[in-house]
């Protein structure tokens, strides 16, 4: 079963949090969506490996996603490697994803920051017909690096609309009942006075107002985005 729009995550919740909204949007513009996490959590401080399990299937329920696969790296423990690459090619060429949605390539947690690199490069090497032959090879046309709750200064390529399902994301969000109930910290979520779901919801409206809309999810790629019509561009100067 292919999907449309994959992300890969390092924990279950981390994709949630950061680009939750746009695969809700979507899969409610009827493309087939997935989630890879690398891992199972076991290090996270509180609940369980298998209830973040049953967390992370609600999640996906509520999103809307044909597929959640765990790939079960080591918590606290990813690296880009031979193997870690392999694994992440077999279930890219799997999914056919058109577009990956990945980590930003700096985060607090050493985890995030290494996937990103190693999702780049498994996308990379998924398009490579002589790696790995036994499956057919697969090159996503497109990896988009989330910025949500970044701090440093990288101005997003672009920003999605996830206005019209941003109580999906914050449902799928607060699916994780075990990690975020009276929680003040998630993810690259730094703590304020604010109880986290606030906090979450300030960080989309700002990034929804760099676009004029109530709330955003942003995005970085490296490769610049094409214009057909200048006429029809969207967001005002004034
Ligand atoms: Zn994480």
């Amino acid at each position: 079963m292919s999907v449309q729009v994959l992300a890969i995550a390092a924990h279950r919740d981390d994709v949630e949090l950061t680009c939750g909204g746009t695969l809700a949007r979507a899969a409610a513009l009827g493309q087939a969506t997935g989630i890879i996490d690398l891992t199972k959590g076991e290090m996270g401080t509180r609940g369980t490996a298998e209830l973040r399990e049953r967390e992370a299937t609600r999640a996906a329920e509520i999103l809307g996603l044909r597929e959640r696969v765990n790939l079960g790296f080591p918590d606290a423990g990813i690296f880009n490697t031979n193997e870690t690459r392999a694994a992440l090619v077999r279930e890219i060429r799997r999914l056919q994803p058109a577009v990956v949605l990945a980590p930003a390539l700096s985060g607090r947690h050493p985890d995030h920051r290494i996937t990103a690199e190693l999702v780049r490069d498994a996308c990379f090497l998924a398009g490579l017909a002589k790696y790995a032959p036994g499956s057919a090879a697969h090159r996503p046309k497109k990896v988009l690096h989330c910025l949500s709750y970044r701090e440093d200064h990288v101005k997003p390529t672009f920003v999605v609309d996830v206005s019209d399902v941003f109580e999906k994301k914050m449902a799928a969000i607060q699916a994780y009942e075990s990690q975020f109930a009276g929680a003040v910290q998630a993810g690259e979520v730094f703590p304020t006075t604010e109880s986290l779901f606030d906090v979450i919801r300030h960080h989309a409206a700002h990034y929804g107002s760099l676009i004029r809309v109530r709330y955003g999810e942003p995005f970085l790629t490296f490769e610049t985005m094409r214009v057909d019509d200048v006429a029809a561009l969207q967001v005002s100067t004034f």
